[in-house]
């Protein structure tokens, strides 16, 4: 376990600016940097990035959080393991005990899967590089096709022996568990190697960690499709990742343009020939995460075909999902029968990249030419052409660009622009129909419990089950304000001793919550022992739930969101409170929570007035009406109290 020291310093040393910076794209906004949300899709920003209180939070979504948190959510990575990540960002050395951590098995497994593959991408390399099939099939599979030693160990290139088990066998020994490998996807429930006598390509997430690997065959022995991936797995999610993203995100925001190419060699020769902002989808079509993730960078697209046409017509409809997300796109069509690569040998970087400079054309005319080309003097198939370019417009969202659109458009094609804008419209209003009734849909299966979903019919969600309201209040000013002095009469104290000594232990083993009850219990012993009560311990707590709940109560200039209520399904009638208040604040909490709990006890005891009175006992009536008076006088001694008795230091 990492110790609380190095958790401290590593904490106290990550700018959250700094570690969103290598996955967002930041622009400054006043003291804040703001960026598109990488956790949710919109179109104008809502993410904020607060350097002074070293957060981030959205506004769309609502998550937020340190620098850990970002990691975890956006990673992937458990708790120690965005630690380590941030102690190699800042040179931090690790002190580790040997005690255990409890991590929930699902974090175990993740943090397992990531150091597998780290081990699985070296072995690899070194299987290429030195075993003698990896240099003669796989290196000089690779000589061949011109690429130098530099780029195939900058992309953690390798080689899967011929051998069946030698992966399985190597690791189970230095190890690892079989069942951990196959969960990873190197072997198979057989014990056998999955990967074999191909060259490997490692795919990155984008802090550079091996997610999965990619194998081409190189067909001596083992027979099988040409390329293989591993499967997903709780930290490889194919539709999230793109190829080469991780060493093209600098150079893609630099440029501000992303090149998109259809093979993972063709990602390596680009580099290699100097075009750096490249990436690949890697074998499946353009997903919506992954625009969105290249969004992140720029909104510049630029797609380079191979000049085949058959696979332009398709390729160019999985296009319009892009073009929804507000990018521009351009496409460059490469000479029949070449693909980047060997293009790029032809031509040589230089006149390479002219070329491309030369020739990316926007893509909605692309296509209304290329289909005006296919369609020739068919007037039928014209019809067709002019409906599947307004079906791309259509999806163009911002209406300027869609009327310029409408405009060129209807010029190449020779049609009436005015028709072409009420066919556009049209299709604009059905869309948005559709969205309405889609998201009404989801709405809908989201609000239905899981067992209900196969009846189909729509059933009224239940309340969801609230925390107490005056025990979160309790424990919010515990978290925000714990260690802030204040002035109770003649004594200064602090706000967590304030509100302790005013709640007897059991009052607090009767808390309804058990979250709360934990972190009350915490606070408790942390003043025992006379150690401080600041918001970071509880943001440093080994317990999840615990660190969440303080990063609600911090995160910046957003105390009480909708987004916070829903979390933590509790209803707050509180309203922000200046950072100064903290006195009043606890005594009013204090207070609150009182009265609520001589409420509760009031209406227990008249439940058991009435009982009594129910069965003729009269001295048990008499008792509990006594006992109903001294909580009445109770309650409202406490609602009279003069709140101006605690004064702010
Ligand atoms: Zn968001």
């Amino acid at each position: 376990m990492i110790t609380q020291r190095t958790v401290e310093r590593i904490l106290d040393t990550a700018q959250i600016e700094d570690i969103v910076s290598d996955f967002v794209t930041l622009r400054k906004r006043g003291a804040n940097l703001l960026g598109l949300c990488p956790f949710h899709t919109e179109k104008t920003p809502s993410f904020t990035v607060s350097p002074s209180k070293n957060l981030f939070k959205c506004f769309g979504c609502g998550r937020g959080g340190d620098s850990v948190k970002f990691l975890r959510e956006h990673e992937g990575f458990s708790y120690p393991e965005a630690l380590r990540y941030l102690a190699a960002k800042y040179q931090i050395e690790i002190e580790e005990t040997q005690e255990q951590r409890k991590d929930d098995p699902e974090e175990q497994l993740k943090d397992q899967l990531f150091v597998l593959n780290q081990y699985t991408r070296d072995f690899f390399a070194q299987q290429l590089f030195e075993s003698e099939d990896g240099r003669q099939l796989g290196l000089s599979y690779f000589k061949e096709r011109g690429f130098r030693e530099a780029i195939l160990k900058k992309f953690d290139l390798g080689f899967a022996p011929i051998g069946g088990t030698t992966l399985t066998n190597q690791a189970v020994q230095d190890g690892f568990r079989p069942d951990i490998l196959q969960k990873a996807g190197l072997s198979t429930s057989q014990h056998r190697d999955f990967f074999r006598e191909r060259v490997m390509f490692t795919i990155h997430g984008l802090s550079g960690k091996p997610v999965a690997f990619a194998g081409r065959l190189l067909g001596k022995t083992v027979k099988g499709p040409k390329y293989i991936n591993s499967p997903e797995t709780p930290i490889y999610h194919k539709s999230n990742v793109l190829y080469g993203l991780y060493f093209a995100r600098q150079s893609i925001r630099k440029e501000d343009n992303c090149y998109l190419v259809e093979g993972y060699t063709d990602v390596l020769s680009l580099v290699q020939g100097g075009i750096e902002n490249v990436v690949a989808s890697s074998g499946t079509a353009l997903t919506p995460e992954q625009i969105r993730l290249i969004k992140r960078f720029t909104s510049n697209l630029t797609i380079l075909y191979d000049g085949d046409a058959a696979g332009i017509n398709a390729a160019m409809r999985g296009l319009d999902l892009v073009l929804e997300q507000d990018m521009n796109v351009k496409v460059v069509l490469l000479p029949d029968g070449s693909d980047p690569d060997s293009y790029l040998g032809e031509l040589g970087p230089e006149a390479f990249q002219t070329f491309l400079k030369e020739n990316s054309r926007d893509f909605i005319l692309f296509k209304t030419s290329q289909l005006l080309q296919a369609s020739k003097d068919d007037p039928v198939a014209r019809t067709e052409v002019i409906k599947e370019v307004v079906r791309s417009i259509a999806r163009v969202p911002d209406p300027i660009k869609r009327g310029e659109y409408t405009k060129v458009c209807a010029q190449v094609l020779q049609v009436d622009e005015s028709m072409l804008v009420a066919e556009t419209n049209r299709m604009v209003s059905a869309d948005m129909a559709k969205d309405r009734k889609d998201k009404a849909r989801q709405e809908l299966r989201e609000n239905r419990e899981p067992d209900q979903q196969v009846t189909g019919s729509p059933s009224i969600p239940e309340a969801p089950r609230r925390l107490p309201t005056q025990e979160m209040d309790l424990v919010r000013v515990m978290i925000t304000g714990g260690d802030k002095l204040i002035q109770v009469g003649e004594e200064t104290t602090t706000v967590a001793n304030y509100l302790l000594s005013n709640l007897e232990e059991e009052v607090i083993q009767e808390f309804n919550s058990p979250l709360l009850r934990a972190v009350m219990e915490m606070a408790s012993a942390q003043l025992r022992s006379d150690a401080p009560l600041t918001p970071q311990f509880f943001l440093q707590s080994d317990r999840e739930d615990i660190r969440d709940l303080a990063i609600g109560f911090l995160s910046p200039d957003y105390q009480y969101s909708d987004n916070w209520e829903e979390r933590y399904q509790i209803v707050l009638h509180t309203q922000r409170m200046p950072d100064d208040n903290f006195a009043r604040d606890a005594q009013l909490a204090l207070q609150r929570f009182q009265l609520h709990r001589l409420d509760q006890m009031c209406s227990v005891n008249a439940q058991r007035i009435k009982e009594a009175y129910d069965t003729g006992d009269e001295p048990l009536y008499l008792h509990y009406l006594k006992f109903q008076q001294e909580l009445q006088a109770l309650r409202n001694s406490i609602a009279d109290q003069d709140l101006n008795t605690v004064i702010l230091k």
